[in-house]
């Protein structure tokens, strides 16, 4: 027993004390994250070499790595070239008995390794010598055939650790696994699921006694590490339901909401609406997204329920993520709500600071009961009278840390985020797990979808006609160019693409430009010239992706549409379509790749965000998914939602069936699990569970 917590011990302290390593590698350990030998279990090969995964000599490609299965005939007399310089040759035959030369450059120690007659695999690069035209491999790796590894990991790296090192201090680190054991799944889950156990997992991710043990291996790892993340999620939502928030009335009388505006909402709308203000009733906070495709009217059901709190005598913030959405929202929702008695402010960055003194008093007085803004609405100075509801409003854009920011406003108030990325299941299962979702599967009646054609540079001429036609029958039009990562190069394209057609193909229209870079009152400007009918035509990037509604804007034209994501280009058409009449949108593209026609086959055959947004996982992954931006979740290792979603969803229900039963991992078999799960989210942040 005493042996046991020894060795325990070992696996959890500092990687230096492990054999082999010391005060210099624990150091480029620490690069690589990397402090215990518990840790480096978790440092997972990028890749195998498979020595058994061979080729024929005469199959073999030149000067690409592969392996290679061969019977040593001869090996010949060193050659001491120079000083430094000793060259060692063994001549061997492959499976095919087709005879080349095996080459060491001052590596004796591989070269007496080998025996004539014994049998070997070497993997390396086959090359032809130029003199003597025969094949060769120069420096290979070798194992004797009846070894017991034959596959091999490959690791990342960082300077000063190579695969050799990493390998064996991989070793040492499973030798002390090895002599004791380590398991942090009850026995009843690794039975239920047929899993490998934890030890004989990790040492099958290292190595691999056969690619089927490495596939098990595999699976039980992405299991654990699935498990382990939504386990935290629902801890997050338990704990954050047992706090109370503001406890509206199920009687509240809105019904003068429904008679001021100016459309009758969808069901789907009203069902979302029932669904969140049965949420802003009860007595712990709401956490719920509203998710719904591009102009499914989520901005209405955030009114909706804005004017709930209202009537609850409760303020409610409204985030944007940019200055142009929130002034949007300012104006639809003063149309709405102002007539009905609701006092309604806008804080941007770019209110001037004395005015917004003022309305930062305002608020803190209770004065203006809803209150939208760019993440202004979020700073530490800002106090409010009685926060009793927050909304983000396309909230992929916010990592979890704002979403979370503006709910530490008020004591606990109902959080409702709104996203109009639609997401794919899987990924809402990983991304949302701590909220509850309502969806909006159903468009505004009388929606026609938006056409969308892709065709290359050659029909631009007739493209350029096809919008002129429209803005001469005194419709607006978009053209979108790609501006990436916010680059000089984008900027200075996107800027001479104006003057361009501002000179030339459109001189008899109106053309105005948005960018990012302007700043928020040029956009604010360009917004409301566009929104007037004073522009014709606006050229624009992605700033115009999110939320923007122009309905007498029928026509999009999306230059060099490849390097846009499907869900981004979703969006961004989206712009389109938002009136009673068809709608248009033309993808320029010059890329006739099979992945290129497989993603305009997705976007122009579909007008369901949904399906988009799960081929844009399919063809991209995760990683790019949300682009660059961060959700904010703790990062996976090894398993990938796209490729594992059916684990995502059975790890889902498992989780779910632990925490019903044991909401704070407190059983004595699920010890282990707390502490995984705590671990993972520790590096977090904002939401750590500690
Ligand atoms: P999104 O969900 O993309 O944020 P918006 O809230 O901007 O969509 O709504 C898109 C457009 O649809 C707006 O012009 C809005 O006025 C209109 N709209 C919303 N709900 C309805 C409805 N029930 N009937 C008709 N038009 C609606
Ligand atoms: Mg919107």
């Amino acid at each position: 027993m005493k042996r046991t917590v020894i060795i325990m011990v070992e696996l959890f302290q500092s990687i230096e004390k492990l054999k082999g390593v010391g005060k210099v590698r624990a150091s480029k350990y620490k690069k690589l994250n990397i402090n215990t030998p518990y840790e480096l279990f978790f440092h997972y090969p990028k890749s195998y070499i498979n020595f058994q995964d061979t080729i024929s000599v005469n199959n073999a490609p030149l000067n690409e790595y592969c392996s290679v299965k061969c019977r040593i005939i001869k090996k010949h007399q060193e050659q001491r070239i120079r000083q430094n310089l000793t060259i060692f040759k063994a001549s061997a035959v492959d499976d095919e008995n087709t005879e080349f030369m095996i080459v060491f450059f001052n590596n004796a120690y591989t070269f007496n390794y080998l025996t004539e007659n014994e049998q070997y695999y070497l993997y390396g690069k086959i090359n032809q010598n130029n003199v003597t035209l025969k094949k060769e491999m120069n420096s290979p790796q070798v194992v004797n055939i009846y070894a017991k590894n034959l596959i091999k990991p490959v690791y990342r790296l960082t300077e000063g650790l190579t695969n050799p090192i990493v390998t064996s201090h991989m070793t040492e680190a499973i030798k002390i696994l090895d002599a004791n054991g380590i398991e942090i799944l009850p026995y009843n889950i690794i039975k239920e699921n047929n899993l490998m156990t934890m030890i004989e997992a990790i040492k099958n991710i290292h190595f691999p006694s056969s690619m089927e043990a490495m596939h098990q291996a595999r699976y039980r790892m992405a299991f654990d590490e699935l498990l382990k993340l939504q386990l935290g999620m629902l801890m997050l939502k338990k704990r954050n339901h047992n706090k109370t928030g503001y406890v509206m009335s199920p009687d509240t009388d809105i019904s003068e909401f429904y008679q001021n505006i100016p459309f009758e909402l969808t069901n789907a709308q009203k069902n979302a609406v029932n669904e969140i203000t049965d949420d802003m009733c009860r007595n712990e906070p709401m956490n719920r997204l509203l998710q719904g495709d591009v102009g499914s009217g989520k901005t209405a059901v955030a009114a909706c329920c804005a004017y709930f709190a209202y009537k609850n005598g409760c303020q409610t913030a409204l985030m944007a993520p940019t200055e142009i959405l929130a002034t949007q929202h300012y104006n639809t929702l003063s149309q709405y709500l102002e007539p009905l008695g609701v006092k309604i402010c806008l804080l941007t960055g770019s209110v001037p600071a004395k005015q917004k003194t003022k309305i930062k008093k305002m608020i803190a007085d209770g004065e203006y009961s809803l209150i939208i803004g760019t993440h202004a609405i979020i700073q530490k100075d800002l106090e409010y009278y009685n926060l009793g509801l927050v909304i983000t409003d396309e909230q992929h854009r916010f990592g979890v840390e704002q979403r979370n920011a503006l709910a530490m406003k008020g004591e606990s108030p109902h959080k409702l985020v709104m996203s109009a990325t639609p997401i794919p299941r899987t990924l809402g299962l990983i991304i949302y797990g701590d909220l509850d979702i309502s969806i909006l599967n159903e468009l505004p009646k009388g929606r026609i979808p938006v056409k969308t054609y892709a065709v290359t540079e050659k029909l631009r001429q007739r493209a350029f006609n096809f919008i002129k036609k429209y803005l001469d029958d005194g419709k607006q039009a978009y053209i979108v160019c790609p501006m990436i990562e916010e680059s000089e190069s984008d900027l200075q394209s996107v800027i001479s693409y104006a003057d361009e057609i501002r000179k030339n193909e459109f001189k008899d229209y109106n053309v105005g430009l948005l960018h990012g870079k302007m700043s928020s009152a040029e956009k604010d400007e360009e917004m409301e010239k566009f929104k007037n009918g004073i522009t014709d035509l606006l050229v624009c990037t992605t700033v115009v992706e999110v939320g923007v509604d122009v309905p007498n804007a029928v026509i999009m034209l999306i230059e060099n549409s490849d390097r846009f994501g499907l869900s981004q280009l979703h969006q961004l058409r989206g712009r389109v379509g938002r009136g009673k009449d068809e709608s248009h949108c033309i993808l320029i593209t010059n890329n006739v790749s099979e992945e290129s026609l497989q993603r305009i086959k997705a976007i122009t055959s579909t007008s369901d965000g949904f399906k988009i947004a799960e081929e844009d996982l399919k063809l991209r992954g995760p990683g790019d998914f949300f682009g660059k931006k961060q959700h904010g979740l703790p990062n996976l290792k090894i398993a990938d939602i796209s490729s594992d979603m059916e684990l995502v969803h059975l790890t889902n229900k498992i989780a779910h069936d632990i925490i019903e039963k044991d909401p704070e991992l407190e059983d004595k078999y699920h010890g282990a699990l707390r502490v995984e799960v705590i671990r993972l989210f520790s590096q977090n942040g904002e939401n750590s569970l500690d």
